[in-house]
């Protein structure tokens, strides 16, 4: 018996991340549990009630709508031992990902993240992997029980059944007055949050934005504005140079929006989009190799001798990058 961890959403609905681990838990054929954490849990699980689950249970109320490390974990653990499962699989949220480890200590198990791919091979679950900076994929298993695992997003299609009665099981739970207490979250503002996975366009900025330019001036104002107005536009996904964000980080007045969150390269992320824009990139191989996922690539460079003209680019405009995107955001503006 395999069992899927799933919490709700504040509105009581279970999230795309949510349907798609169904989906990759269902794929796999073997018999299988819903377990669902939340303050109010009945409408996510009647919400997938056809989905051919054995049994569904809950642990419900008010201190379980909020992510906490004390009462995730201990419902986690009660419903893990409520259904013996040999494997879990849970969505890859911030809530899951923190508490599998240690509820897997708990029961003796043992917990993976990061899973991209999960298969059955010779009636045993084998989970994906990256490894080292994603250099190298790994298919592996595991003998111990339980083994918990977090599935990362698209690696299914979302679950897309009918509703019904899931007719789910309480299970009871008492945690005596948790030490923390939620009071809210603080967040930046959804224009001011630069790095989005779910974007089509990776658009990256390179040390060319803060040189001097054909005019022996420095044009920092100017380029955050055509960057932001960009960003803000297109609802793309800001990657950068380490020359851009090391700038940053030395306290030079650059670009305060970038931090080294959005280095994208050899010691930088490597993030996974369909097209990519670079821009005042010199486009040289510790950055360039950060874009092995990108789908179609494109660069906006002065120097036609660059790294991205050098077989690394789809297309290369040789041309000034902050012209091009000041007339781009014209007519995106439209
Ligand atoms: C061990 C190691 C690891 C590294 N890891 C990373 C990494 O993870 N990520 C990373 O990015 N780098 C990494 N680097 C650094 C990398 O080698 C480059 O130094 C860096 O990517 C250069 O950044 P850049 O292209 O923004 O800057 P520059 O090399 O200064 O290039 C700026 C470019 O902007 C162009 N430009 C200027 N003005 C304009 C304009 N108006 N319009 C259009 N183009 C313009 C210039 O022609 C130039 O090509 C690493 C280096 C080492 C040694």
């Amino acid at each position: 018996m395999n069992l899927i961890l799933l919490h709700s959403e504040a509105d009581g609905t279970l999230s795309k991340l949510s349907l798609e681990t169904l989906a990759a838990t269902i794929a796999l054929g073997a018999p299988f549990s819903v377990g669902i954490v939340g303050e109010n849990t009945a409408s996510a699980a009647d919400s997938i009630a056809t989905c051919g689950a054995g049994k569904f249970l809950t642990v419900t109320g008010p201190e379980f709508g909020q992510a906490r490390y004390a009462t995730d974990a201990a419902a986690a653990e009660a419903l893990i031992r409520a259904v013996g499962p040999d494997l879990v699989t849970a969505p890859a949220t911030s809530r899951w990902n923190r508490v599998l480890p240690g509820v897997a200590h708990r029961l003796g198990g043992k917990a993976d993240s990061h899973v991209t791919g999960l298969v059955m091979a010779d009636g045993k679950p084998q989970a994906t992997r990256w490894f080292y900076r994603q250099r190298m994929e790994a298919v592996f298993s595991r003998s111990t029980r339980p083994w918990l695992l977090a599935l990362e997003g698209g690696i299914a299609a979302a679950w897309a059944g009918a509703a019904g009665t899931a007719n789910a099981e309480a299970v009871s739970l008492t945690v005596s007055s948790p030490r923390t207490s939620v009071i809210g979250f603080e967040a930046p503002a959804a224009d001011q949050q630069t790095i989005r996975p779910d974007a089509d366009l990776l658009f990256v900025t390179g040390a060319g934005w803060t040189k001097k330019q054909s005019d022996g001036q420095v044009k920092t104002a100017e380029a955050e504005t055509l960057i932001l107005d960009f960003l803000r536009l297109s609802r793309s996904s800001l990657g950068s140079t380490k020359s851009l964000v090391d700038l940053g980080g030395e306290g030079v007045a650059v670009l305060p929006f970038l931090s080294h969150m959005n280095q994208v390269g050899q010691t930088g992320s490597t993030p996974r989009h369909a097209k990519g824009l670079s821009t005042c990139c010199h486009g040289e191989e510790p950055h360039t190799v950060g874009w092995r996922f990108i789908g179609e690539r494109r660069a906006i460079s002065l120097d036609a001798n660059c790294g991205w003209a050098r077989g690394k680019a789809d297309i290369l405009y040789v041309a000034d990058a902050f012209a091009v995107m000041e007339k781009v955001n014209v007519l995106l503006g439209r």
